[in-house]
C-alpha cells in the first residue's frame, strides 16, 4: 500500500466508518457508485472492486463486460450529511480498469480527462481550473417530486431575509467545507431562487472531481431541506438560466503561470492567445460536451448573460471568452462562459484543454477582443466583424462535433461515437416530442 492508502486506513478506523462509496461517473457524467463495507477497503486498494460494466451508459459491450474500480486515495472524503442510520460514509473517486487488459478503461471519462493533461504536460504544462457552478432550488410537492416554485424573491447579491434559502446555503457550504472544499464566494444570482457558490480553482483533474463532488452534496443537502437543487441549465423560460463559466490557466514546471505577461495590454502571454484562439476556433465542437442536453440551448440565447456568439473580451459578458481582470500574476486566466452544469466536467475539462493546446501547438492566430455587447449587433455587423454563432440546438451541436477531428479524436475511440450515439438519440426524442408549449398554442387555435 502508498502512504496516501495507508492514510485512507487509519482514518477509516479512527472515524469509524462503516461504508465506502467508490464511485465514477459514466459517458453522460452522472455519479455511479458500489458500496462495499469498510473492511473492504484494502482490498479495494490492493485488488480493486469489480463491477458489470455492461449496465452503466455507454461503458462497454455485454460480451465485454467486466470491469474493475481503483480507488484514487487522494480523493477520501467523509460524507457530511446524515445517513445515521446506516453508519458514517465515505467516498473515493475511482479510476475504471479493463479486467481483460489490466489498463485504464478508454471509456472512462476520468481517463478521458488524464489523456488530455498528459498532452499538456508534454508541452510542459500543468492545467488549472476553476468552475463557477450555478444552480435553482425549488419547493417540492406533497408528493415530494421538484417543482419550479420558488419560496424566495430574492436577486442578485442579496441578503437574507429577501434571501429565504441562505441558511440551506449555509449548511451546503458547511458540507462542501467538511469534504475538503475551499468556497471562496457564495451569493444569490440573478434569477429568483437561483444560486452560485464558487470554490478554490485547482489542477483540472481535482476540480472535475470536485464538480462531481459539488453536484451530489448541493442536492443531498437540499433535499435534507426538502428543496429540489437542480442543476438543468434553463429551468424557467424567460429568466437567467444556470451556467458553469469555467476559468482556465496553464502553469508551467516551475509553478510560474504561462498565462501572465505584465507587457501585453490585457496581462496575457503569447500562449494565453494561442490557446483563447485554439477554444474559439473549436467553439461550435466544444459545445457538443459542455452544453450536451436539448435544454442546454434554451439557455445558449441572447439577452440571458449566456454566449451566443463566438468572441472574447476583456470587458463585456456577451462574449464566449472572457479576460477577468487579475489581481496577482498568478490570476492571469480566461473564462469560458459557454459551459453548464449539466456537463460532464471530466469531458468537459479535456475538450476545452485539447481546442487550447490545439491553439498553442498551430501557433493560432487570436482576433482582437470585442467590447462592444455583441447581443446588440445585426447579422451584417457580426459578419463584418467575423462573428460566428454557436450552435443554436443539440443537433447541429452534435453534428459540429463529429465534423471537427481535433475535438472528437480528444474524446477516444469509446467515448465519442458512445456520447454522438446517446446525443442524437436523445435529439431525435425531443423532435418527435409534442411539447406544453405547442398545445397551449395550437390546440385550441386549430
Ligand atoms: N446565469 C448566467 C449564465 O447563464 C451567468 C450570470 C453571471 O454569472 N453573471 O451563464
Ligand atoms: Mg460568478
Ligand atoms: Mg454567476
Ligand atoms: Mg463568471
Amino acid at each position: 500500500l502508498t502512504a496516501a492508502e495507508e492514510d485512507v486506513l487509519e482514518t477509516i478506523e479512527a472515524e469509524n466508518i462503516d461504508f465506502l462509496r467508490l464511485q465514477f461517473t459514466d459517458i453522460l457524467g452522472t455519479v455511479k457508485n458500489v458500496s462495499v463495507p469498510a473492511r473492504q477497503a484494502e482490498k479495494a486498494f490492493t485488488e480493486g472492486i469489480y463491477f458489470d460494466g455492461s449496465s452503466i451508459e455507454g461503458f462497454v459491450r455485454i460480451q465485454e463486460s467486466d470491469m474493475r474500480l481503483k480507488p484514487d486515495p487522494d480523493t477520501f472524503a467523509v460524507l457530511p450529511w446524515k445517513q445515521r442510520e446506516d453508519g458514517a460514509s465515505a467516498r473515493m473517486i475511482c479510476d475504471v480498469i479493463n479486467t481483460s487488459t489490466g489498463e485504464p478503461f478508454e471509456g472512462d471519462p476520468r481517463r478521458v480527462l488524464k489523456n488530455a493533461l498528459e498532452r499538456a504536460n508534454d508541452l510542459g504544462y500543468t492545467v488549472n481550473a476553476a468552475p463557477e457552478p450555478e444552480f435553482f432550488m425549488f419547493e417540492e410537492d406533497e408528493a415530494g417530486r421538484a417543482t419550479t416554485d420558488t419560496a424566495d424573491h430574492g436577486g442578485y447579491f442579496d441578503l437574507a431575509p429577501k434571501d429565504l434559502a441562505s441558511d440551506v446555503r449555509r449548511d451546503i457550504i458547511y458540507g462542501l467545507e467538511d469534504m475538503g472544499f475551499e468556497i471562496e464566494a457564495s451569493h444569490h444570482e440573478v434569477a429568483r431562487g437561483q444560486y452560485e457558490i464558487n470554490f478554490e480553482y485547482d489542477d483540472a483533474l481535482s476540480t472535475a472531481d470536485n464538480v462531481a463532488t459539488f453536484r451530489t452534496v448541493v442536492r443531498a443537502i437540499a433535499a435534507e431541506h426538502d428543496l429540489h437543487a437542480t442543476f438543468m441549465p434553463k429551468p424557467i423560460p424567460k429568466i437567467n438560466g444556470s451556467g458553469m463559466h469555467t476559468h482556465l490557466s496553464l502553469f508551467t514546471e516551475d509553478g510560474e503561470n504561462a498565462f501572465h505577461d505584465e507587457d501585453d495590454e490585457f496581462d496575457l502571454s503569447e500562449e494565453a492567445h494561442a490557446f483563447t484562439a485554439g477554444i474559439l476556433e473549436h467553439a461550435p465542437a466544444i459545445t457538443a460536451i459542455a452544453n450536451p442536453t436539448v435544454n442546454s440551448y434554451k439557455r445558449l440565447v441572447p439577452g440571458y448573460e449566456a454566449p451566443v456568439y463566438v468572441a472574447w473580451s476583456d470587458r463585456n459578458r456577451s462574449a464566449l471568452v472572457r479576460k477577468p481582470a487579475a489581481r496577482v500574476p498568478a490570476a492571469s486566466r480566461i473564462e469560458l462562459r459557454s459551459p453548464d452544469p449539466s456537463c460532464n466536467p471530466y469531458l468537459a475539462l479535456a475538450v476545452m484543454i485539447h481546442a487550447g493546446l490545439d491553439g498553442i501547438e498551430r501557433d493560432l492566430e487570436c482576433p482582437a477582443p470585442v467590447r462592444e455587447n455583441i447581443y446588440e449587433f445585426d447579422e451584417q455587423k457580426r459578419e463584418e466583424y467575423g462573428i460566428d454563432t454557436l450552435p443554436s440546438n443539440l443537433g447541429e451541436a452534435v453534428e459540429a462535433l463529429e465534423a471537427d477531428e481535433v475535438i472528437y479524436s480528444a474524446l477516444g475511440e469509446h467515448v465519442g461515437p458512445k456520447f454522438v450515439e446517446a446525443k442524437e438519440q436523445e435529439f431525435e426524442d425531443y423532435l418527435v416530442d409534442v411539447s406544453e408549449w405547442e398545445l397551449d398554442r395550437y390546440l385550441e387555435t386549430f
